[in-house]
């Protein structure tokens, strides 16, 4: 049993060393990428109760001679522990607001471009003045932008949060409240905080065709926020049982592979054109 617990503790660290190995190749990767635009968006489109494309959220993509394409949920909490989330976020934001500004030249073509914002962008007071200069810079309308927020921003100073938020909302930027239904005090957050708009998490969503629990949790969020006067998306919708269910309850806009996965620029300018806007 000694041997064993020997041979596993060797095992152990020899597997934290090449995990920690692993981090600090893709961290310094993901410095050289910074520098040298590899960085690219994917747009997954948002539909109304009509399946019309009202939206798109922008998602990072990493494609790696090395490592081939890293996700997002590998990458993204190395760029939070390093602080690389801040010029990477900066990126991101330049790139779907010039995205967006060409859909806007379209006529007809009005969309709103949602972008996620990391919890630790909040931690440095300088996320509203970004904002405001990317958005001015790209000569896009305010109202055409959304920021995702996680309920994880709440864990710090709340003061502090709701003064960033509200100076956000100045800006005449929608907030949008993402994964809803997945923390522990999501509903005292909406009450307190300027959110436009609630997500709610696909974690909810699967199986809410069939299962009598989750198909009442999102329909008591629904009508929550119909009584709040908020709008309510859903993620993650994979079946049309789940689109009808949710459209039959009042959900307000959907997004999911049942619409459409998320897709390079070009690829989702031409499903807008095609979709006649
Ligand atoms: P999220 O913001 O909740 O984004 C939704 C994720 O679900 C995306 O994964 C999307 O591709 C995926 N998805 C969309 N529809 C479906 C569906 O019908 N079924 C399933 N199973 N999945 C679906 P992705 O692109 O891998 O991103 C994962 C997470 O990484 C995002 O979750 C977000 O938290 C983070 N992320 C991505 N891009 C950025 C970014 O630019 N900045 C920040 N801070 N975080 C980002
Ligand atoms: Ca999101
Ligand atoms: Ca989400
Ligand atoms: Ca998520």
């Amino acid at each position: 049993a000694k041997a064993r617990g020997r041979n596993n503790f060797q095992f152990f660290t020899h597997e934290m060393n090449r995990i920690s190995d692993e981090r600090l190749r893709l961290e310094a990767a993901m410095r050289v990428a910074l520098e040298q635009d590899g960085f690219s968006i994917a747009f997954q489109p948002k539909v109304d109760h009509r399946r019309r494309i009202v939206g798109a959220e922008a998602l990072a993509r990493w494609h790696t001679k090395d490592f081939g394409t890293v996700p997002p949920d590998c990458f993204i909490p190395i760029a939070e522990e390093t602080g690389l989330i801040v010029p990477l976020t900066e990126i991101i934001l330049r790139k779907a607001f010039a995205a967006a500004s060409k859909w806007s030249q379209t006529p007809g073509h009005a969309i709103t471009v949602a972008v996620n914002l990391s919890p630790r962008l909040f931690l440095d007071g300088k996320i509203v003045e970004h904002v405001a200069r990317l958005i001015s810079e790209a000569g896009l309308p305010p109202e055409h932008v959304e920021l995702e927020i996680t309920e994880s921003i709440f864990l710090g100073d709340s003061g502090r949060t709701l003064s960033i938020l509200k100076g956000l909302k100045q800006l005449g930027v929608a907030l949008v409240m993402d994964d809803f239904g997945t923390g522990y005090s999501s509903l005292s957050y909406i009450r307190r905080f300027p959110l436009d708009i609630i997500k709610i998490d696909k974690s909810l969503v699967t199986g809410i065709e069939y299962e009598d629990d989750g198909a009442m949790i999102a329909r008591a969020i629904i009508s929550l926020c119909q009584s709040l006067r908020k709008t309510v998306v859903a993620e993650g919708l994979e079946n049309q049982a789940q689109f009808d269910f949710l459209r039959y309850q009042g959900c307000d806009e959907f997004q999911g592979y049942l619409i459409s996965k998320p897709l390079p620029e070009q690829e989702f300018a031409d499903l807008l054109i095609a979709s006649g806007g």
